[in-house]
Formats: structure tokens, sequence, C-alpha cells
């Protein structure tokens, strides 16, 4: 019986060495694993950025559920040079969710290895494989009444700390930065050989999950948004609960105060005052959580600000809004709000020092898909400029943004967020996904956006698939060279996830 020609088939490789791997592939993870029709396919197709879906059509996904079955995949892969792009819960909304960076590579999927292989109360530390989501290590801890917190992105039970981490995404705790909190990882690399970084080489470690460095260069960076390997465990430290907490709310009444609001967070967070990132939500941002543009704005422009003001503060929120918790006993608590009441309300905000915020105090939640509720459609492209944790650049990228973004006829959703030294500029592009004038205008907005904050010194720390390449070309040959030679030795047939963060071999 002839097969049905596949759709959509890995670059450089024909359709019947094609069916010769699939084929392999089958004996290595069970024929019901290896998915090649459309409809099987479809989970992983959804593409919210504005790029046209085909040009990251996948060739098929493959869903392997051990180390051994990695191994099989990598070596049936090598041998006909077709492409992998692991996922762990494959939901980087908003990135490319789990769809790769060049069509006709093979998805695979690693979300049956969804062990969580340990949680120690002692320590606070947890050892995961990729499958695990948040909302199941929350469960674990929670059913083993555990005195320990999680960090977790929007979207948090959806998705797993290993994919996000590997992201080098982010959180709102003090936990927030998720690299920062990683400890230890095992790799399987193109060739199938698999390496435990950190203290995790050392025969009869007891310490992987407590000491990061191990001995000699530190590799675990390598393997965040990179294609040099497979990662199949992370070791994550978690936050010890805290004793009791207290989330403030500063709100500031006019849009000229964010300089005056980001010079005011950065000493506060460097002091270690507020130990936990500061974001900074414009009205419109937090106005997603209760109205639709269409309600405010039936015009093809971007909705007046005046407009916007006037329907955020029916529901108390204003020009600027940011939420930061202080964690401790009491006796920490106290003198830290006095400190910081003081320190905002001289900068013109208004404090109320009993706000809530569930992100930043262990609760789970899906709260953040507000904001795609604004249009509807579906569409999504986060663009986050990094700066200096200085007014001024928080200034200068708001106005860069709401000039292009009104341009274009988008309103500038956005969260200005303090991290320590460095301030993410998080800008949510949403667009009408099934409205192609809507896309195409979103595809020229992000691009001129993105051109913008370059030509003003302010770079990205992550990006989609669709603009990775670009990126990676702004950060100079040097630095691209040198992620080629590490690329050529550690997968010498470019099998790996081509075009992730703009690394092909
Ligand atoms: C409303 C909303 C809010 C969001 N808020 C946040 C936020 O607060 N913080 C944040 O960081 N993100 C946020 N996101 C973006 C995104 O949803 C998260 O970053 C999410 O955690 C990424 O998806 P994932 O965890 O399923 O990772 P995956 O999609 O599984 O992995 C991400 C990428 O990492 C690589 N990768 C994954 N697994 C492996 C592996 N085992 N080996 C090698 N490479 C691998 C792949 O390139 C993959 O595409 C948000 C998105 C939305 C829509």
């Amino acid at each position: 019986m002839m097969a049905a020609p596949l759709a959509v088939l890995p670059a450089g490789v024909s359709s019947p060495v094609f069916a010769r791997a699939l084929a392999q592939l089958r004996k290595v993870v069970g024929p019901e694993y290896v998915l090649v029709d459309r409809e099987a396919l479809l989970p992983y197709e959804k593409l919210m950025l504005a790029a046209p879906q085909d040009e990251y059509a996948p060739s098929g996904a493959i869903l392997a559920a051990t180390v051994e079955q990695v191994q099989g995949v990598l070596a049936v892969c090598n041998k006909y040079r077709v492409p992998l792009w692991p996922i762990s819960t494959g939901r980087n909304f908003g990135y490319g969710s789990a769809l790769p960076a060049t069509r006709g590579q093979l998805i695979l999927d690693l979300k049956r290895m969804d062990r969580i292989l340990d949680v120690d109360p002692v320590l606070s530390t947890a050892l995961v494989e990729p499958g695990v989501t948040y909302q199941q290590l929350h469960d674990h801890i929670a059913e083993r009444n555990l005195p320990l917190w999680l960090d977790f992105p929007g979207g948090g039970p959806l998705v797993g700390p290993l994919g996000n981490t590997l992201e080098r995404g982010t959180g709102s705790t003090p936990y927030a930065d998720h690299f920062a909190h990683a400890c230890g990882m095992e790799v399987v690399l193109a060739d199938g050989r698999v390496l435990r970084t950190g203290m995790g080489s050392l025969p009869g470690s007891r310490s992987w999950q407590a000491y990061r460095y191990g001995y000699g260069p530190y590799l675990d960076g390598l393997f965040t948004q990179s294609n040099f390997g497979i990662v199949t465990k992370l070791g994550l430290w978690l936050m010890p609960s805290p004793a009791s907490y207290r989330t403030i709310l500063v709100q500031y009444p006019e849009d000229a105060a964010l300089e005056r609001a980001v010079e005011t967070i950065r000493p506060l967070r460097l002091a270690g005052t507020i130990a936990n990132p500061c974001a900074l939500s414009n009205a419109a941002l937090a106005l997603t959580a209760y109205t639709r543009r269409a309600e405010l704005n039936q015009s093809g422009g971007p909705t007046p600000d005046a407009v916007i003001l006037s329907a955020a503060r029916q529901h108390g929120i204003e020009p600027w809004n940011l939420s930061f918790t202080l964690y401790g006993t009491a006796e920490q608590i106290a003198p830290n709000l006095d400190i910081v009441t003081r320190a905002f309300e001289m900068s013109g905000g208004r404090v109320d020092p009993d706000h809530h915020d569930p992100s930043q105090v262990n609760e789970l939640n899906l709260d953040a898909f507000h904001l795609l509720d604004w249009v509807g459609g579906g569409g999504l492209a986060w663009l986050a400029p990094v700066s200096a944790a200085l007014g001024a650049d928080a200034a200068r990228q708001r106005d860069i943004a709401r000039g292009i973004l009104g341009r274009h006829g988008f309103d500038y959703l956005a969260a200005p967020t303090v991290y320590g030294r460095d301030l993410h500029h998080l800008i949510a592009l949403v667009f009408d996904h099934g409205d192609p004038q809507a896309l195409q205008r979103a595809r020229t907005a992000f691009r001129e956006l993105a051109r913008a904050f370059l030509d003003n010194g302010y770079g990205f720390a992550r990006t989609g698939i669709d603009y990775m390449s670009a990126l990676a070309r702004e950060y100079g040959e040097t630095h691209r060279e040198v992620n080629r030679t590490l690329k050529r030795a550690l997968d010498p047939n470019g099998i790996l996830a081509p075009g992730k963060a703009g690394i092909r071999p």
C-alpha cells in the first residue's frame, strides 16, 4: 500500500527518505507517538505571531517518553538529517507557541516526560522533567503540605518550569529570574551522550540541586535560548513560604510620572527593600481585565488616551499602576512598609498597602490572558526592549512604542518592569489574527518597533521564531561566529532546532 504523500517535508529530505526515517522513529517511540496527519498536528500549529503560518509548518511531531527514546530519536534524525525542534509543554505563546523557527522541522514533544523526580523541603529544591507543569508541581507541593512557593509566568497553570527556564522566562516573586534559580541540568547532546551540568557529573554527587557551578566552565547557559542540546531534567530552587506578606499598590495619576516611578523603584530594588520585580502596568493594559477595545473605540486608529483613562478610572486604574510585595515576618515588613510608603508618596504615587496580586503570592491563575480579549482573534507578539533601569530610558521607550503603535492603529499595552539594574519594557502587540489586514499591520508595526528600539540602543532578551535570525544579526558577527562554532562542535549535522536564537549550522 502506498502511503499518502506527506504535506510538509524537512528541508533537503526527500519524501522516501523521510518515510524511512518515520518508520524507524515509530520503532523507537511506538507508532501512536509519531504524528504526521495534519489533523493530529493541529494542536501544534496555532501561531499567535504576526507571521505567515506556512513558513513554520512542522513536518510532524514525535512524543518521546524517556531519555533512551530521546537518544533513539536523535540517532535516526542524525542518520537521515531530519531537523528536530524540542518542546516541553509547548506553550511559548506570543513567541511562536510550539512551532519551529523554520518550516519542515519535526517537533520533539517531551510532555510525556512529566515526572517530578524530587522535591526537597529541607533545601527547597526540585528536580523535574520537561513535561511537568507549574500546576502539577503546585499540586504535588500542596498534597505533601510542604512550606514551598512557586514562581511562575503568566499562564502558569498551563506551562512548565523547564521550557520557561530554558527561555530565561520570568515571574513575579523574588524568584522571578527563573534561570537564576535553576540548579543543574541533564542534557542529551545531539550525538546521544548525556551531560549532567554543575555537580551532576560527579559520581555519587549529593549536591546537584544545591550548588550550580560545579567545576570548570559553567555550561548551563549554553543550553538556554539555544539549540545545543535537549534538556531532559532541570533542578529548581523553590522559595520557602514566607512567614507573612503584604502586597502594596502604588498608582500614579499622570502619564509623566513614569520616569519618577522608575527612579524611585531602582534604589529600593537594589537595596533589597523590595525583593520582587516591579511592573508598572499602564492604564490600557490594566483595563484589559475589564473592557474590550470595541466598547471604547470603533475606529481603525488607536484609542485616545483620554478615553482609556476615563474608562480605566471607573475600575480604579490610573495611568501607571505598580504592585509589589513585602515578604517576611511582621517585624521585617513594618519598617520596610514605612520606607516604601514614604519613597512612593514623595514621588507623587498614591499608596494602598492592602492589595492582592495572586501571581506574587503563589496563587496560580490565568488572569494575564485577559489581554487577548482586548481585540479578540488571538494575535499576540511580545516585545520587551531592555534598558538599564533608568527613568529616562523607560520614558523614551514609551514614546517610541506609543508613536509607532498608534500610527498602525494599535493601542500601547505595556508594563515597563524593573527587575534590578535592568528594565524590560514589556509590550503586548495584540491583534485579530484572523483578519489578514490586521495581521499585516501587526507585522509591519512589530518590525518598525524592533528597528526603532534597536536604533536607540535597546536590544531584546527574547523574541519570537519570526524574528530570531534578524535579532541575532544585531548582536554582531563575532557573537554569531562563536555560536556557530559551538553549534558545529556540538551538533555537526545541524539537526537540533535550526534557526533557534538565529543559530544555524
Ligand atoms: C497571557 C500570557 C502571559 C505570559 N506571561 C509570561 C510571563 O510572565 N513570563 C514569561 O516568561 N513568559 C510569559 N508568557 C510567554 C509563555 O507563555 C511562557 O514563557 C511559557 O512558559 C513558555 O512556554 P512553555 O513553558 O510551554 O515552554 P516550551 O514552549 O515548551 O519551550 C519554550 C522553548 O524552549 C525550547 N525548549 C523547550 N524545551 C526544551 C528542551 N527540553 N530542550 C531544549 N530546548 C527546549 C524550545 O525552543 C521551545 O520553543 C506569557 C504568554 C501569555 C500568552
